[in-house]
């Protein structure tokens, strides 16, 4: 990573101690920090993601990614008086051993960044942790539950904040990945949506990713050099074998042309423009009670929402429970 050049970027002002993951150009610490914080304000500029008093829940895990997010966010809304109300928003799902230490870290970055912090777990609103769930489902669907809850959570949990938005870390090695496993699987409906840099419908709160175009290895330098305090360990529950073949082909074609994950990214936006693949929406008037969950009153194109469906199994032969709406 050490280079004996001048630092591209300051015109050799000073010395270059690391190169740019998407371009090599060699860069110094000060000249990398902007790069990525100036990309990343230059995305949300271009794509007019927030309005002065905004409310934006910063979806925080205490990984990389959204520790990185809330350091950038904070700096960003202080260096160019964006005027946004920001909170962290983290979903405990219930798992010893592993989101409880990174929850720790959480509660660190609250105090580091003086964000309020707000946490929604699984077992208030569903009555579930992943713990008890794996335990009796066992290891093999583990992450559609909890993908599913997740999602659901983070709704629930921003509406109880009153926020505006919700921001989440993924990143453009997330999103190129997501671009080749919807290929891989002929997914042409995903593949339109999963570049998207916004996602909102009218019932649930905008989702943004202002990470869209930053890479992952600049995320971990960034974190590394700015000596951000941040939990690093796998779930302890993680297969996702699929993605991670999309992963080691990702990262064998940067290494030969790093510009690839920019280009996947783009090739999935050209798609999107040049395609009008009909998306399933949820619609008003379907099975349910006008596109809401009979059960709980989350959005659903069907009588009962995912979660309230995949809760059904779960809860057979237990009591039978909803799903803490009345938390709102
Ligand atoms: Fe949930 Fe699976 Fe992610 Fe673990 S790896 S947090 S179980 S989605």
């Amino acid at each position: 990573m050490a280079s004996r050049k001048g630092c591209v970027l300051c015109n050799g002002e000073r010395r270059a101690l690391v190169k740019i993951p998407s371009t090599l150009a060699p860069s110094c610490k000060e000249c990398f920090f902007l790069h990525l914080e100036n990309n990343v304000y230059n995305t949300i500029v271009r794509h007019a993601l927030f309005k002065p008093g905004d409310r934006v829940a910063i979806a925080a895990s205490g990984g990389k990614d959204s520790t990185v997010l809330a350091h950038v966010m904070t700096t960003l809304n202080k260096r160019h008086k964006l005027g946004l109300d920001l909170f962290l928003l983290s979903i405990d799902e219930g798992i010893t051993g592993y989101r409880d230490d990174s929850l720790e870290t959480v509660k660190r970055n609250e105090q580091q960044y003086g964000v309020p912090l707000k946490i929604v777990s699984y077992e208030e609103l569903y009555g579930w942790t992943m713990d008890a769930i794996v335990k009796q489902i066992g290891l093999k669907n583990n992450c559609t539950f909890c993908g599913v809850f997740r999602r659901q959570a983070l709704d629930r949990g921003a509406a109880m904040l009153k926020v505006d938005h919700i921001v989440t870390g993924h990143n453009a090695d997330d999103i190129a990945e997501t671009v080749l496993m919807n290929i891989m699987r002929g997914d042409f409906a995903r593949l339109q949506r999963c570049t998207a840099i916004q996602t909102a419908t009218d019932e649930t709160i905008p989702r943004s990713k202002p990470f869209k175009y930053t890479y992952e290895k600049e995320i971990v330098m960034y974190a590394y050099f700015k000596k951000l305090d941040y939990f690093s360990t796998e779930c302890i529950y993680s297969p996702n074998a699929y993605r991670g073949y999309a992963r080691a082909f990702l990262k064998d074609l940067e290494s030969i042309r790093p510009s690839a994950i920019l280009d996947i990214i783009h090739a999935g936006e050209w798609y999107q423009s040049a395609q009008q693949v009909k998306i399933n929406v949820p619609v008003a008037g379907g099975a349910g009670c006008g596109g809401t969950c009979v059960r709980c009153g989350y959005m659903s194109s069907s009588g009962l929402c995912k979660a309230c469906v995949l809760l059904g199994g779960l809860d057979r032969g237990r009591p039978r429970r909803a799903i803490a709406a009345d938390a709102e």
